[in-house]
């Protein structure tokens, strides 16, 4: 297999930060760098990879408040999430102080992403897929070589994101989940934004938010 990957939970919400790579050229990406980013360039090191950017699939604190200052460090581009989510990015000072993280610059991604666009780790290419209900914006990365899925806050093992912050909509996420990641397969893999992993299949057996028999 030629996509690697590795989880570092950072911050006080151990927020899976996931680094990808691919292990033909040792290019890789660090997706949803929340934090602790030295931490994750300990990472970086110890596989002897090298970071060619930063994916994010949503604009909450926890999986994007280490970007600017790994920006600042390594001057990587910024692909996502999807602009719906640039309210969220916006906010990220007010939502430093809310959580009572510590103070955190705003930024802006080089590429805003849409369902349907493709993004690169090396010479791997990983589907995007749009996945709104948790925030308007949320994207999800797929490779389907491998079959593994990023999700971020839309799906974990035996739960799903929350839908009460703003512009959060439980139905939408469930329908996100039912439309665009079940078709995937249910062999699927996936690295939930926080937590164990898990597969599609096992959700739709077992899930108590959208196992198939909820929705006979
Ligand atoms: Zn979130
Ligand atoms: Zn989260």
């Amino acid at each position: 297999m030629a996509l690697q990957f590795h989880s570092v939970p950072v911050t006080p919400f151990q927020q899976n930060c996931t680094l990808l790579w691919c292990d033909v050229s040792g290019k890789a990406a660090v997706v949803d760098p929340g934090g602790d980013i030295e931490r994750i360039l300990a990472a970086v090191s110890e596989r002897g990879i090298e970071l060619e950017k930063i994916l994010l699939t949503h604009g909450h604190l926890d999986h994007v408040g280490g970007t600017a200052a790994l920006v600042k460090q390594l001057s990587l581009p910024i692909e996502g999430p999807h602009q719906e989510d640039a309210f969220w990015i916006e906010q990220l000072p007010t939502q430093a102080q809310m959580f009572g993280f510590p103070a955190v610059e705003v930024f802006t991604p080089g590429r805003w992403l849409q369902g349907g666009d493709s993004v690169t780790v090396g010479e791997e290419t990983l589907e995007v897929l749009h996945c709104p209900g948790h925030t308007p914006g949320h994207v999800v990365f797929f490779h389907r070589e491998s079959n593994l899925a990023l999700v971020g806050d839309v799906l974990f093992a035996g739960s799903i994101g929350r839908t009460d912050f703003p512009r959060g909509d439980h139905d939408t996420l469930v329908a996100s989940i039912r439309e665009k990641l079940w078709p995937l397969g249910d062999e699927v893999r996936f690295i939930p934004g926080h937590g164990p992993m898990s597969t599609f299949g096992h959700e739709r057996a077992s899930n108590p938010f959208v196992a198939d028999k909820r929705f006979g």
